[in-house]
């Protein structure tokens, strides 16, 4: 209703605007009819010349006016008057005239009158088009800055119009923002669902757990008893790393990072995180290769978050591999950055999806083809802390193929 109505109004204003246009148009065509018509007159009367012209004055196109004369004329003269007539009619435009003599057929003499100081002749470039197809002496009027000059005296309607616009810039802004935060709840409604979720399952598992060392007398069986505490203590685990990605989140969210920056062997920080998920990938029977080329793998940064990055990134990697993860670290030094890829041959990103990945919430919509749950807040944090470590990341990826993440962070000297 609102877009119809907003539609309805910009119609009557370009209708009005363009009917008042041509109104000031009209008008400015009869008063310079008018004056053109009173010059022939005086030129005729100081010539003494009682021959009169019927109609001596002709519209040749929008800006151009030509007068017939019967006898030669003096330049000057007509200058004087064309001011005089222009002057009382308040028409106040630069113009250019010429006057054609009919014996040489050609331009005798034209000249541009500027309003302003600035002084231009635009005559040669504009002679081409007067046509002159008639005997007899002419002279010639051509209002270069017709156009702007009726737009100028067109205040009230420039203002109106541009109130419009601002108007239509403010209600698109508003509809921008409506559909911008409508995409917003629906992510947070997908993030409570998906969080519940994720959240479930482990307390569910300690839940039954606790319930079997409760009931059942496990003193003669510690092997049973250990199994039970183990999966607990796996769940609580998982608990607490869910817990924290969002609390990680929620602090990214209210920018109250503070980095403990220091000096760091990213090599060594690669290992620890390689060692740590090495177990869970060797589970699943997959492998993990380690290229660390880096000559120089110093740089200065906050030891928990840069180790959580490569733990993320390695996460989603084994995460998104559907059969045997197949995992490569390799570190690289070009100019002055490190260069630290991580590659996978899981399910790859499709290019549709590659733009929005680093967006909070956002996860490739993954149909039934595959169920690893997530928050998409993972990416989110990696290109954020990167960032704060004033460096870059990088995706490419093929669907189907495998993904690489290329980190970039500026070295410093060892
Ligand atoms: P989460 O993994 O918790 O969903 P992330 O922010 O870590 O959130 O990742 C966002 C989305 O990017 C994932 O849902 C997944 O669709 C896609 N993705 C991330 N890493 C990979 C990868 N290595 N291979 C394939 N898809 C990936």
């Amino acid at each position: 209703m609102a877009t119809i109505s907003l539609g309805g109004v910009i119609a009557t204003q370009i209708y009005w605007v363009t009917k008042a246009f041509n109104l000031q148009e009209k008008q400015f065509n009869d008063q310079v009819q008018l004056a053109l018509n009173d010059v022939v007159k005086n030129i005729l009367s100081i010539n003494h010349d009682t021959y009169s012209i019927s109609n001596p004055v002709k519209q040749i196109s929008s800006n151009y006016f030509i007068a017939q004369i019967n006898d030669t004329l003096h330049p000057y003269l007509l200058e004087t008057l064309l001011n005089q007539e222009f002057e009382k009619r308040n028409l106040k435009t630069d113009y250019e005239y010429v006057i054609y003599d009919c014996f040489t057929d050609s331009i005798v003499f034209g000249n541009y009158i500027p309003l302003g100081s600035e002084e231009k002749n635009s005559l040669a470039a504009t002679s081409d088009t007067m046509e002159w197809n008639n005997d007899g002496h002419y002279f010639g009027v051509y209002f270069p800055k017709k156009t702007s000059y009726i737009v100028s005296g067109m205040g009230i309607w420039v203002f109106s119009s541009a109130l419009i616009l601002l108007i239509i810039s403010f209600f698109s802004y508003t509809i921008a923002v409506i559909l911008k935060q409508k995409r917003l709840s629906e992510i947070k409604n997908d993030f409570i669902n998906n969080m519940t979720h994720e959240l479930k399952t482990p307390i569910s598992t300690i839940s039954l757990s606790s319930d079997v060392l409760i009931s059942e007398n496990l003193h003669d069986h510690p092997e049973r008893l250990k199994m039970y505490a183990q999966i607990i203590k796996e769940e609580n685990e998982r608990l607490k790393k869910q817990v924290d990605r969002v609390l990680q989140m929620a602090m990214l969210e209210k920018e109250e990072i503070q980095l403990q920056n220091e000096k760091l062997n990213i090599h060594q920080l690669i290992q620890r995180s390689v060692n740590s998920m090495e177990p869970l990938i060797k589970k699943a029977d997959g492998i993990i290769s380690l290229n660390l080329n880096a000559k120089n793998d110093f740089v200065f940064g906050d030891k928990v978050h840069l180790t959580n990055i490569i733990f993320n990134l390695l996460d989603n990697a084994f995460k998104y591999s559907i059969n045997q993860p197949n995992i490569a670290i390799t570190t690289e030094n070009k100019n002055s950055d490190l260069l630290i890829h991580i590659s996978d041959k899981g399910i790859g990103i499709p290019l549709l999806h590659q733009k929005n990945i680093f967006e909070k919430f956002y996860r490739v919509p993954s149909g039934d083809i595959h169920n690893v749950k997530g928050f998409g807040l993972g990416l989110n944090y990696v290109k954020t802390m990167i960032e704060l470590h004033n460096g870059n990341i990088k995706l490419k990826s093929k669907e189907g193929k495998g993904s690489t993440f290329t980190i970039t962070l500026p070295n410093i000297n060892e």
